[in-house]
């Protein structure tokens, strides 16, 4: 059995902040950092904008601003990021402020899908330096606790200590993991929501934010905002059954490539908690996602505002026409009826913050902004951690969006240093 001193699940910024953490203090120890894809790092490989700014991307019942601040510090040292610039910000805070909606400032780079690539390969390139190994294709399947080794699709891994980082994909299997082990968790929360797309001079505030952050009430916030060169995308998920579905996203390339499209797109996530009883966030989501499977035969739904206004269902002869003077970025998309297919209040939630947003940046609920159905983010599993560097078992820590201890790069990068500091002592 191969031995290593530190092995690091998942090749993402969790595991990444994890990997050079224990570089920088142990740098004697052996580290094998493995990823199921035949690539790394992750989720760093979509648009890679990154928030600098407490409490974006850092969940409150794990991170305070004093401990975040400070992990930030580090993050941003290593990063070395390029802030952007904001302007007419007041005018903005003032519109929200008069809503009861906040807008928080916070400091961001965007190196966009490309500028993310090669960050990436800087990163594997001062890994590689520092002797740390990375295994590309090689997945976890299972835990040895008492023998501390895993098992992997190619062989047993033995471990001192072990970061499980597998991010939001890796949902599903943390819990397995946590069932194995035996880890009380709950996943009750769950973000469900739309993308909206829209021409850039429709939103023009991304001229003076990149990634404007308004928090509305009743949950509701608009989150990963892309413009110059943007695009939808969709995902593929699974469920528990072992069904296909797709959820929506964005992204952009960098500015620098001089090749803009002109699009904006950003999501408007509702976060729903389910209390009494009980329920699991990702089920009920899974269920969401196939209702919006059934309706859009397969594929995510698409409706313009102005169809949306008028209670009628988008078709795809009358998608682009007159008024609607753009078409979609996500083509593939079903063009119908998003209220057939979102419950009622997360519904009333969404479309209340948006005529907010409106009165604040007016013209994005033009007739041709489209609506995408569903945007969905499962990455609130709750594990009962046994310290603050969350440990799950002996000299076992999780990290990153699939464990809940963040929702972002920044945040993920400083959770894999705050795991690291924990498993240091193993050492
Ligand atoms: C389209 C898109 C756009 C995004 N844009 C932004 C953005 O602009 N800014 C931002 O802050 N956040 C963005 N995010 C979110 C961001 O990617 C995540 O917050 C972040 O990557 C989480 O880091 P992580 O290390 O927890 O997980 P990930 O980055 O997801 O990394 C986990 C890694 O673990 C691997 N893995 C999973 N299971 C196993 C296993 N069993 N064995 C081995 N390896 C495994 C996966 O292959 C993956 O590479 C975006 C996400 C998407 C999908």
């Amino acid at each position: 059995m191969d031995r290593y001193d530190v092995v690091i699940v998942g090749s993402g910024p969790a595991g990444m902040g994890a990997a050079f953490e224990i570089s920088d203090h142990a740098p004697d120890a052996s580290v094998l950092m493995i990823d199921k894809q035949r690539y790394s790092t992750g989720g760093m490989r979509n648009d890679c904008k990154m928030n600098f700014t407490y409490p974006i991307g850092f969940p409150l019942e794990y991170w305070d601003a004093v401990d975040a601040d400070e992990y930030l510090e580090k993050v941003s040292a290593f990063l070395s990021p390029n802030m952007l610039t904001k302007s007419n910000l007041h005018i903005y805070k003032q519109r929200a402020q008069r809503l009861d909606v906040s807008m928080i400032e916070v400091a961001q780079t965007h190196l966009g899908t490309d500028g993310g690539l090669k960050l990436i390969q800087q990163l594997q390139g001062e890994l590689e330096r520092r002797d740390v190994e990375l295994s590309l294709q090689e997945e976890m399947h299972s835990i040895d606790l008492e023998e501390r080794s895993i098992t992997t699709n190619t062989r047993t891994v033995g471990y001192r200590t072990l970061l499980i980082a597998p991010g939001r994909q890796g949902f599903r299997f943390l819990q397995q993991i946590m069932d194995s082990l035996g880890v009380p968790y709950v996943d009750n929360i769950v973000d469900i929501g739309i993308r909206v797309e829209t021409r850039l001079e429709r939103y023009p505030i991304v001229k003076d934010y990149y990634d404007p952050k308004f928090m509305f009430p009743e949950k509701v916030r608009t989150f990963c905002t892309n413009s110059g060169d943007a695009h939808v995308v969709q995902e593929r998920g699974e469920t528990s059954h072992g069904e296909s579905y797709y959820s929506v996203n964005g992204h952009a390339y960098s500015a620098d490539k001089g090749r803009e499209n002109g699009m904006v797109n950003f999501a408007m996530l509702k976060t729903v908690g389910l209390t009494e009883p009980l329920a699991s966030g990702q089920l009920f989501a899974e269920h969401l996602a196939l209702q919006a499977m059934l309706l859009g035969g397969g594929r995510p739904l698409m409706q313009r505002v102005g169809d949306f206004r008028l209670g009628k269902r988008s078709k795809r002869d009358e998608f682009n026409h007159d008024l609607y003077d753009f078409p979609p970025t996500l083509r593939t998309c079903t063009p119908g009826d998003i209220s057939l297919a979102v419950p009622a209040r997360i519904l009333r939630y969404i479309w209340k913050s948006m005529k907010n947003l409106d009165t604040i940046v007016p013209g994005v609920l033009h007739p041709s902004t489209i609506i995408y159905y569903p945007e969905i983010k499962l990455y609130a599993n709750k594990p009962r951690y046994a310290d603050s560097h969350f440990r799950v078992a002996d000299s076992v820590y999780f990290a990153g969006d699939g464990a809940g201890t963040s929702r972002g790069i920044t945040a993920a990068w400083a959770s894999g240093i705050r795991a690291a500091r924990g498993m240091r002592r193993y050492l």
